[in-house]
């Protein structure tokens, strides 16, 4: 699966993207990453990408050109393409959302800055996703979750230890099972001791599947109570 992400900022996540499972990935081929600096795509010697909105008001503008020059040079006819611009007014982004756009061989993500992009680009575009109600200072952090949430769907991604299936959304809506590791017993400062719950350390699989399932209704109450 190819990512592009087309930002004024291409360079911003070169460690993030080499390191841990995202960067195994790009090197076993599963996923493909690319930045493309929306400035290459710019007609002027000053390669400006931004300009003072029609009707006044404060900050700028993306300008439409060199955001459609760039999604027309990066689409390529031979694969299936989803084209997203990321800002907070787009729809709001799920776990489903990402399962979706597993299915596509080519996802085009368009980082906006400053006041946001001019409308007019959501003419070349398929949707438009949020990743939450609040306000980011540029696309680029929204375009990374989406990259990270969809890669470790593809299969191959996630190592025998890192599978997605049992993760929280992966099913319905509800949220991951409570998880423990040593020690059984854990005292911070004279606080309380807190215990891992017996029935995770009686090795009786089928009540502690039960247990988890009871566990992934409620992710801030513990399936039994206080431990
Ligand atoms: N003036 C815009 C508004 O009030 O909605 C905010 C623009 S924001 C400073 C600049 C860019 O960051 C946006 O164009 C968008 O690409 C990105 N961005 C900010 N928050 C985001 C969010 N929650 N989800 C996705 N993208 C976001």
């Amino acid at each position: 699966m190819q990512f592009n992400i087309i930002t004024i900022f291409p360079n911003i996540f070169d460690s993030y993207l080499k390191e841990s499972i995202l960067g195994r990935a790009q090197k076993k081929g599963l996923v493909e990453i690319n930045m493309h600096n929306l400035r290459d795509y710019t007609s002027d010697k000053h390669r400006t990408v931004d300009d003072s909105p029609y009707g006044g008001g404060v900050g700028m503008v993306m300008m439409v050109e060199p955001i459609v020059r760039a999604i027309k040079d990066i689409k390529q006819s031979d694969k299936t393409t989803r084209t997203i611009l990321l800002t907070p007014r787009g729809e709001r982004f799920t776990q489903q959302k990402a399962q979706a756009l597993t299915r596509y061989d080519q996802i085009i993500l368009i980082a906006g800055r400053y006041e946001g992009v001019d409308e007019r680009v959501a003419e070349f575009i398929d949707e438009q996703i949020s990743i939450g109600d609040f306000v980011l200072n540029g696309g680029e952090l929204a375009a990374m979750a989406i990259v990270e949430a969809v890669s470790r769907l593809i299969p191959g991604v996630l190592g025998k230890d890192e599978s997605s299936r049992e993760e929280s959304f992966s099913d319905d809506p509800s949220r991951e099972y409570p998880q423990y590791t040593r020690p059984e017993a854990f005292v911070a400062d004279g606080g309380p001791e807190l215990k891992v719950p017996e029935i995770l350390l009686s090795g009786n699989h089928a009540e502690i599947a039960k247990w988890r399932k009871r566990g992934r209704k409620h992710s801030t109450e513990h399936p039994q109570g206080k431990a």
